[in-house]
C-alpha cells in the first residue's frame, strides 16, 4: 500500500512538472519572445496604430480626434463590450478603421478552461472575414492559444512599441517617450479609454504624436496597410531584451 501511494505520489508530482513547464514554456515563448505571431511591419515610412479593450464609452471623442487628423487605426474590441455597443461598430467601419478581436472577455489565457479559451477566440466583431487577427489580452497565451487560434482561423498578433498609456504620467510626457523609440513598421500599442481618466491621457499623447510622426516623414495606416510580419528568433530576441528594459511590456 505504502508503496502505491509513494508510486501515486510520484505521478502526481510529474504531472505538475509537466504542467508548470507547459505554462512557462508558453509564456515564454507566446508572450515574451512572441515566436510565430504577427509584430512589427517593414521598416519603411508607416506605422500602425492600435487601439485595444475597445468600445469604451470615450471612443467618440477619439474617434473624432483621428479624423481630424486624417488618419486610420486598428480597433482590437472584446466582444463584451462590442455586443453591447453596434453602434460604435458601425462608427469605426464607416470612418475605415479596422475591427480585430482581443477575444470576448478581457481575462489572462491562462485563466480559460480549454472550452473557453476556444470561445474567447471563436469570438470576432467581424466574423467569417478573412483575415482575421487576435490579440490576447496583456499578450498572455496557454499551452493551447497557438493551436486554438489555429482552428479558429485567426491569426494572433502582438505589438512592437508600447505608448503605456496605461501609466499615471501626463500624456505629453508619455509622447515624448515614445517618440524616439518609433521607427517605420511600428505596431504601436495604445487604448480605447477604459475610463475618462485614462481616455483623456490617451488623446492627449495623440494631439502630439500625430503631427510629430507627420514630421518624421511617417504615415500612420491600420495594421492591413502595416502588413505585419511574423516573429522570427531574431525579432522575438529583440522583444524579449526590450522587455526585460522596460520596453515594450504588457497589454
Ligand atoms: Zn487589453
Amino acid at each position: 500500500m505504502a508503496a502505491f501511494q509513494s508510486a501515486l505520489m510520484k505521478v502526481g508530482w510529474w504531472l505538475v512538472g509537466v504542467v508548470g513547464l507547459s505554462v512557462l514554456a508558453s509564456d515564454l515563448l507566446g508572450r515574451q519572445l512572441g515566436l510565430g505571431a504577427l509584430g512589427g511591419g517593414e521598416e519603411g515610412g508607416k506605422v500602425a496604430l492600435t487601439f485595444d479593450d475597445g468600445p469604451s464609452p470615450q471612443l467618440p471623442a477619439l474617434l473624432d480626434l483621428l479624423s481630424r487628423h486624417g488618419v486610420q487605426a486598428t480597433f482590437f474590441l472584446t466582444g463584451e463590450r462590442a455586443e453591447g455597443d453596434p453602434q460604435a461598430l458601425r462608427a469605426m467601419l464607416a470612418a475605415g478603421h479596422q475591427l480585430e478581436s482581443h477575444g470576448y472577455t478581457h481575462r489572462h489565457a491562462l485563466s480559460f478552461t480549454l472550452w473557453g479559451e476556444a470561445r474567447q477566440l471563436g469570438w470576432h466583431p467581424q466574423s467569417g472575414r478573412e483575415g482575421r487577427l487576435y490579440r490576447p489580452p496583456w499578450g498572455g497565451h496557454s499551452p493551447f492559444t497557438r493551436l486554438l487560434a489555429q482552428r479558429a482561423g485567426v491569426k494572433v498578433v502582438l505589438w512592437n512599441a508600447e505608448s503605456r498609456d496605461w501609466l499615471a504620467q501626463d500624456g505629453a510626457a508619455l509622447a515624448r517617450e515614445l517618440l524616439p523609440t518609433l521607427r517605420g513598421g511600428a505596431n504601436i500599442l495604445l487604448h480605447d479609454g477604459p475610463d475618462e481618466e485614462r481616455s483623456a491621457r490617451t488623446l492627449e499623447l495623440l494631439e502630439m504624436l500625430l503631427p510629430a510622426l507627420k514630421a518624421r516623414g511617417l504615415e500612420a495606416v491600420t495594421l492591413n496597410d502595416l502588413n505585419p510580419r511574423v516573429i522570427g528568433w531574431r525579432a522575438g530576441w529583440a522583444r524579449f531584451r526590450d522587455m526585460w528594459r522596460g520596453r515594450p511590456a504588457t497589454a
